[in-house]
């Protein structure tokens, strides 16, 4: 059973190109963070991560914020154990299949691959980055979850 869902922020949440959220994620947040335990790992960025969060609105549907130098398997496994949760009980949605998915796969998350914009055509090199799931429209992720909750007879 899915219990909570670790969001990357760059590409995923946010698109750089447009300096603005992905079109439905505020809405989305907000509807997943009523039943599930929200994470967001980021990578620092430019500027200050934790204020651009905190001005787009976003933070306060996150119960785990962690900004880090490089992404990798112990990062994923802070996030999950500061959630709560194990590795099986996660949803983890990013659009990097070498980092996001290969990562959290790797831990045991059940994996999400936002297929758009600069990454897009970096593919999966083998099974221990195959996505469980790809999207390619940020609102197509409730549908993924709803059929995840579904799954477990949860609906
Ligand atoms: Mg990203």
């Amino acid at each position: 059973m899915i219990k909570a869902i670790v969001f990357d922020f760059n590409r995923t949440l946010f698109n750089p190109d447009e300096g603005a959220l992905e079109e439905g994620a505020v809405g989305i947040l907000e509807e997943l963070s009523k039943k599930f335990l929200l994470g967001l790992l980021s990578k620092k960025g430019e500027g200050n991560r934790l204020e651009l969060f905190n001005e787009l609105g976003i933070r306060k549907f996150f119960k785990v914020v962690k900004v880090v130098e490089e992404k990798n398997e112990a990062i994923f496994m802070e996030c999950v154990r500061e959630l709560g949760v194990e590795p099986r009980e996660t949803l983890a949605v990013g659009d990097q299949i070498k980092k996001d998915v290969k990562y959290s796969k790797a831990l045991g998350c059940t994996t999400v691959w936002f297929r758009k914009g600069k990454f897009a055509e970096i593919v999966p090199e083998n099974a221990g980055e195959e996505p469980d799931y790809t999207i390619r429209d940020l609102r197509e992720l409730p549908s993924v979850v709803r059929s995840l909750s579904s799954d477990n007879g949860l609906v």
